[in-house]
């Protein structure tokens, strides 16, 4: 803290320890400097909120609020593949776009590979999906919920598709 700054906090706090000592200090009904920081901070949150809800991206299909979400204890490898998969970015739905090949399709099931396709819809890995009594919702299964995404990566090894994500 450099000297001015020092002063300026000490003649503050002096300030502060007379006013609230002081019994002929009025009580107002104002809002603070924080309180108003806090509001500030609470009504931009709701309307980013609001606004990511209404929305249409593969990203809040993933992800449906605004609030930061933790990852469970991973290893490098395990948190690039969670993260690609909750941006819907793999190398193996989007690898084309680096080789310049067509978009691929799933050869089991004539649809398009994506994320949501290979994690909820499948044909090819049900038997994994209902071992791992996987959810079929991208954002419970992909959520900052830590046991399920233990799972997603459990079924990632378990169908040999951790190296092509
Ligand atoms: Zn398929």
């Amino acid at each position: 803290m450099d000297t001015r700054t020092y002063w300026y906090y000490r003649q503050r706090n002096t300030y502060a320890k007379f006013a609230i000592s002081n019994n002929d200090t009025p009580l107002l009904d104002s809002l603070t400097y924080d309180d108003f920081k806090n509001s500030l901070k609470t009504y931009i949150r709701k309307k980013w909120h609001i606004s990511w809800n209404n929305q249409s991206t593969k990203l809040n299909q993933i992800k449906s609020t605004t609030f930061r979400w933790e990852n469970p204890n991973l290893n490098r490898k395990d948190e690039t593949s969670l993260n690609r998969l909750r941006i819907g970015h793999t190398r193996l739905t989007h690898g084309y776009l680096m080789s310049k090949d067509k978009p691929p399709y799933c050869e089991a099931c004539g649809q398009r590979l994506t994320v949501k396709h290979i994690l909820t819809e499948c044909q090819i890995y049900d038997q994994e999906r209902m071992d791992l009594n996987l959810t079929d919702t991208l954002d419970a299964t992909l959520g900052p919920n830590p046991d399920q995404n233990r799972k997603i990566l459990k079924f990632l090894k378990l169908t040999n598709l951790i190296d092509k994500i």
